[in-house]
């Protein structure tokens, strides 16, 4: 097992990693920016690094001072957390060859669901079902159109390297195709620095569900079951829950072994998970994320497994610590992001927090580098915590975080708490039965805070 591990990422995800690491005996070097000297990941590590100014770009993706700072610490193995370079295949290469230990899966993989169009295909080829679309890159307008004619209007244009919901453009018939097709292609270029593009069937109120898997390298692969993230604005998740309120216990069981088995044929390692649309009882593969997703906690709440622990364990090329058979799936977990904006018009609201009263009792928990007095810095992403609670079912779940968010004060920056506590007075939230279009609706026909 490692001795010492650096984080390479911030908030209260380095915070989360720390925490792992402290639970299993290994010292932890924190790295950060100008911007984030006194926060809270850093004052806990046992050593941190500052690796450049408060832009990303010169310090959170700067691979040649982050390599430097495992160097001078001496850290055996890094682990990029969620968003940075997590996902960046170059980055894991360069830490493998200097001797370190990448927590997170292999190059290849990283590479190869990087790229979507590639992603779909592998896929497929795993036994995995797919959305219907385009075989590969649309290389033309007419392409586009004989594909579009093919699986029937409306289609999605989606660019390959995507990401964050970037460079996706809807067209609702042939006349919105070659418009669709250049818009997307200029945001995915400018985005990405590649314009590839290809065509899916646009499904119209799908769920949006994913499999968390993790496989060691003694060839064990299991699946923790999913996780309903419909919930979404902008193509970003909102909330998430677990289980989905959609599925049951054969459906569950069902796609989870059709994704654990296609992770077995990837010779995969590491966690990952594979997303789903769901729609009329069907489930159409759209991405892998081959990192730790910012919606782990609601699975770590009905499995009990720590997921950082498991990618540290199967780094170190230690066994999983749970076979499939002994997973459990207990209760229902739900997590919302809270995000430092306003609940209304979702503008960034940095600044200092002036106070932060933490919620408490059974089942609650939340992931979250905030305390009184700190300032969120303008430069990077909003989200500043993520709360989530357990309850034996859906409906005491529910209940929990209604009383939950009554109890969270955060002062000073705008949040989106208001927002949640709109929401779970909601009848079709209450029910379960929303789908990824839905809180756009909502938003759209109740855009104020009704007083
Ligand atoms: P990204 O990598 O940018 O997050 P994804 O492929 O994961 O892109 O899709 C993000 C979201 O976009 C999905 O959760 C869903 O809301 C929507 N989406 C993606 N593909 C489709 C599709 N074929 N039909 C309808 N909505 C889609």
């Amino acid at each position: 097992m490692f001795d010492k591990v650096l984080i390479a990422n911030r908030g209260e995800i380095a915070l989360r990693i720390h925490r792992a690491c402290k639970e299993m005996g290994i010292a932890t070097v924190a790295v950060h920016s100008q911007a984030d000297a006194e926060a809270m990941h850093v004052r806990l590590a046992d050593e941190s690094v500052c690796i450049g100014p408060p832009p990303a770009a010169k310090s959170y993706l700067h691979i040649p001072a982050i390599m430097a700072a495992a160097e001078i610490t001496n850290a055996q193995a890094i682990h990029p957390g969620y968003g940075f370079l997590s996902e960046n295949a170059k980055f894991a290469e360069i830490v493998e060859k200097s001797g370190l230990t990448f927590i997170g899966p292999k190059a290849e993989h990283i590479r190869m669901m990087g790229d979507k169009i590639v992603a779909k295909k592998v896929a497929m080829e795993a036994g995995i079902p797919v959305v219907p679309g385009s075989d590969g890159a649309i290389t033309s307008d007419d392409v586009a159109k004989k594909v579009a004619k093919q699986i029937g209007f409306p289609v999605l244009i989606k660019a390959a390297a995507g990401g964050g919901g970037r460079g996706m453009k809807v067209a609702r018939d042939a006349s919105e195709l070659s418009e669709a097709l250049s818009t997307a292609r200029a945001e995915a270029k400018a985005a990405f620095g590649d314009d590839s593009v290809y065509i899916e069937k646009y499904l119209s109120q799908p769920r949006h569900i994913e499999i968390q898997i993790a496989a060691d390298s003694h060839g064990e692969v299991i699946h923790l079951g999913e996780r309903d993230c419909s919930l979404q604005r902008r193509h970003q998740k909102v909330l998430e829950e677990a289980p989905s309120p959609a599925l049951n216990a054969d459906q569950r069981a069902e796609i989870g072994e059709i994704t654990a088995t296609a992770i077995r044929k990837l010779g995969y390692l590491g966690v990952g998970t594979v997303e789903y649309l769901y729609e009329d009882g069907r489930f159409y593969f759209i991405e892998m994320n081959t990192r730790l997703q910012v919606e782990h906690p609601v699975t770590e709440m009905i499995t009990r497994l720590d997921l950082v622990r498991e990618q540290i364990l199967i780094a170190a090329g230690e066994p999983l610590s749970m076979r499939q058979e002994d997973v459990p799936f207990i209760g229902h977990a739900i997590e919302c992001r809270i995000n430092a904006e306003n609940p209304v018009t979702f503008a960034p609201s940095p600044g200092t927090i002036t106070s932060f009263h933490q919620p408490g009792g059974l089942g609650v928990r939340l992931d979250s580098a905030i305390y009184t007095g700190y300032r969120i810095p303008p430069n990077y992403d909003s989200l500043i915590g993520k709360l989530i609670v357990h309850g034996r079912n859906r409906n005491e779940a529910l209940l929990r975080l209604s009383r939950v968010l009554d109890e969270l004060v955060i002062s000073g920056p705008e949040t989106t708490i208001p927002l949640f506590q709109r929401l779970l007075k909601q009848k079709d939230i209450v029910d379960g039965s929303y789908h990824i279009r839905w809180l756009e609706d909502f938003l759209r026909q109740n855009p104020e805070e009704p007083s």
